[in-house]
């Protein structure tokens, strides 16, 4: 197998929504280096959160600080996807829906 630290995965966009052809993020490496905001506060997180539309980090809903969805409502952009290795999944904010086929 090939060294993957410098690995970046496509994003599974197989049930694509309206909010898809304003994306401009589609390959993401994974794992993400760490929540952005977290890593400013000295806090930790539990999951990783990429937005496609500008790259930015936060970390997921059942972590303390809720970075991912903060980004969102400040900054409108609607999809993310995960930044945990092996996770290839978008979910829309507006539209409340993953994006993938699989789990
Ligand atoms: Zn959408
Ligand atoms: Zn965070
Ligand atoms: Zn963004």
């Amino acid at each position: 197998m090939a060294h993957r630290d410098d690995a970046t995965d496509s994003i599974d966009l197989s049930v694509p929504c309206d909010h898809v052809p304003g994306i401009s993020v589609h390959r993401v490496r994974r794992p993400a280096r760490g929540c952005e905001a977290c890593l400013k506060l000295g806090s930790q997180w539990v999951h990783l959160r990429v937005c496609l539309s500008c790259g930015h980090v936060g970390c997921c809903d059942d972590s303390p600080n809720r970075h991912a969805t903060a980004h969102n409502r400040a900054s409108a952009h609607p999809i993310i996807t995960s930044g945990e290795l092996g996770e290839t999944w978008a979910y829309c904010y507006p539209d409340d829906q993953f994006l993938s086929s699989g789990p």
